[in-house]
């Protein structure tokens, strides 16, 4: 099949088009009213809660619908004119960042020489990614470095890579680029990157 789109039947289509927006203008529905008009309804029912999606500099409106102190659902926001209601999937599964019982509690250690993974508390593991971070960096932190015959002062540490994961949201993203810098790191990746 032919899908190509002659001169004259794009200006026919065209008019056709323009002549629906008319029709729409003249019959008070409007362009606007007509986007109002076939907004649907939230899929749960609560209070709703104007919000933004987490994850990224697109800004996407949300409804939080919070009943009985909870949240029961979060949906794209249809009078959000960035996104109209729609969400993207990784902001459709906001919810999940903040209701999900399969979350995890604990962190999984591997001791060296071990085969086999063991529970720790987050905050053990924080304590030891802490300790790890600040030796590794005074190992390997490095002041200047020899071009040619000059030194050039570089404060890096090439012995630390950093990277993200797809549910950290925008301030954490910002104040963890921002420390990594700060402790001298180059090598700064995210998974999530779109
Ligand atoms: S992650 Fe998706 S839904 Fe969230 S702001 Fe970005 S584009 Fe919008």
């Amino acid at each position: 099949m032919n899908n190509k789109v002659s001169r004259r039947q794009f200006i026919k289509l065209s008019a056709g088009a323009l002549g629906g927006v008319a029709a729409a203008e003249a019959s008070g529905l409007g362009i606007a009213n007509a986007a109002t008009y076939t907004k649907p309804a939230l899929l749960k029912s609560g209070k709703e809660v104007p919000s933004l999606c987490p994850y990224c500099s697109v800004g996407c409106g949300q409804i939080v619908t919070v009943a009985d102190g909870k949240i029961i659902d979060i949906q794209g926001n249809y009078d959000s004119p960035i996104n109209e209601g729609t969400l993207c999937p990784k902001g459709a599964a906001t919810f999940q960042l903040a209701v999900n019982p399969l979350r995890e509690t604990k962190a999984k250690i591997r001791k060296p020489g071990s085969d086999k993974w063991e529970d720790i508390s987050l905050e053990a593991a924080m304590d030891r990614i802490a300790a790890n971070f600040k030796e590794t960096r005074e190992k390997t932190f490095v002041e200047k470095v020899k071009i040619g015959d000059k030194d050039k002062l570089v404060n890096h540490t090439q012995g630390i890579f950093s990277l993200g994961g797809a549910t950290i949201d925008d301030e954490w993203n910002y104040i963890h680029q921002k420390v990594m810098r700060a402790a001298g790191l180059v090598a700064i990746e995210n998974q999530a990157r779109i």
